[in-house]
């Protein structure tokens, strides 16, 4: 029986944030979920909302935060175009502020603190796949730079937080993550090819569709940032978490059709600013370090989002 801890889970109303929950509650965790439901719903929390374990607390971590705690995870950020583009300025500082509030808890009440990083900081790579000690190629004023650069400076934040104070911090540099949970109107990929095959309608690609993605099954995410918090201090990283199995769009959008048995054609439109061109993680840190490995297939990862999309459709269409 593992030691029960308290766990500060931000943004663990959002997609991945409340499958992280489930599992820290499943492990005999108290898990404190902060967030401001911006981006992320109630209706993510209900599977464990009267869990005596478990406690929500609405608030946005650019305020500062007190209390009692053993770890953090900080995953409170928007993460589709879309939805952290609305309000840049608050994605920015959501990155920066928020990660200097949570810092300074973790400091005041010596938690360990995890980063929700993201290959985003690579931008659109010049290298294929990526590895930690790769630079990236980011626009610095581009549109996705909030998002991008935000969380450039925080990672930058914790590693001087570490330097000057000792802080006990971890950073995983997380590569597309995919599964039940996530929010269907916020144009992610995956979510968007899905609803339109199961509508029957066109699937819309932004492109030629010859750029490249790997896709991470949830469970496989999960257990790659809960080993990290487990893994020795002196392992801070940033460490890639992903699935290394690398696909273009064209493909997933031709599988997607296959799974879903859907009349859906592919169409193509003009591509997105600064969409980068390949995506794939060097995973031989994650493995060596942490012997972590993915273990969802994409057929079988897909299969189960798919299932979740088709049950939230039927179920709005009754409503
Ligand atoms: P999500 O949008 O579903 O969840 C983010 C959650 O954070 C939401 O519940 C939102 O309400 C909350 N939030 C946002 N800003 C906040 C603030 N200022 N204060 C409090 N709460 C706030 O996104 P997700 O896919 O679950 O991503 C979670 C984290 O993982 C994010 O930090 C994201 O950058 C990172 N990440 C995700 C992916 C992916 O493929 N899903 C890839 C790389 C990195």
């Amino acid at each position: 029986m593992e030691e029960r801890k308290r766990v500060l889970v931000t943004g663990g109303a959002g997609f991945i944030g409340s499958h992280l929950c489930q599992t820290l509650l499943n492990k005999g965790n108290e898990v404190f979920c902060v967030d401001s439901l911006i981006t992320g719903s109630i209706n993510n929390l209900l599977p464990f909302r009267d869990n005596p374990r478990f406690t929500f607390i609405e608030h946005d971590i650019i305020n500062p935060l007190s209390m009692e705690i053993d770890e953090i995870y900080n995953l409170a950020c928007p993460a589709s175009p879309y939805q952290y583009q609305k309000d840049p300025i608050h994605t920015t500082l959501t990155n920066v502020i928020g990660s200097k509030q949570l810092l300074e808890l973790a400091g005041k009440t010596n938690a360990r603190i995890l980063q929700a990083s993201t290959s985003e900081v690579y931008g659109d790579p010049t290298v294929n796949p990526q590895d930690e000690q790769y630079k990236g190629n980011v626009n610095i004023i581009g549109p996705r730079a909030c998002y991008d650069e935000g969380k450039r400076c925080a990672e930058t934040l914790y590693f001087d937080y570490r330097r000057k104070y000792g802080t006990n911090i971890k950073v995983v540099r997380i590569f597309n993550t995919y599964g039940p949970n996530m929010q269907l109107n916020d144009g992610r990929v995956m979510t968007s090819l899905i609803t339109r095959a199961l509508n029957n309608e066109d699937l819309i690609i932004y492109g030629n569709g010859l750029q490249t993605r790997s896709f991470c099954y949830i469970s496989d995410l999960v257990e790659g940032i809960t080993d990290m918090m487990a893994s020795d201090s002196s392992f801070t990283g940033p460490v890639n978490i992903g699935n290394d199995e690398e696909i273009t769009i064209n493909f997933l959008a031709e599988l997607i059709i296959k799974l879903c048995n859907s009349q859906s054609c592919i169409v193509h439109a003009d591509p997105m600013e600064d969409d980068p061109k390949m995506r794939r993680p060097d995973l031989h840190l994650a493995n060596n370090i942490l012997g972590w490995k993915a273990k969802t297939s994409l057929s079988e990862g897909l299969n189960h989002t798919i299932q979740y999309i088709e049950h939230v459709l039927i179920s709005s269409k009754k409503q």
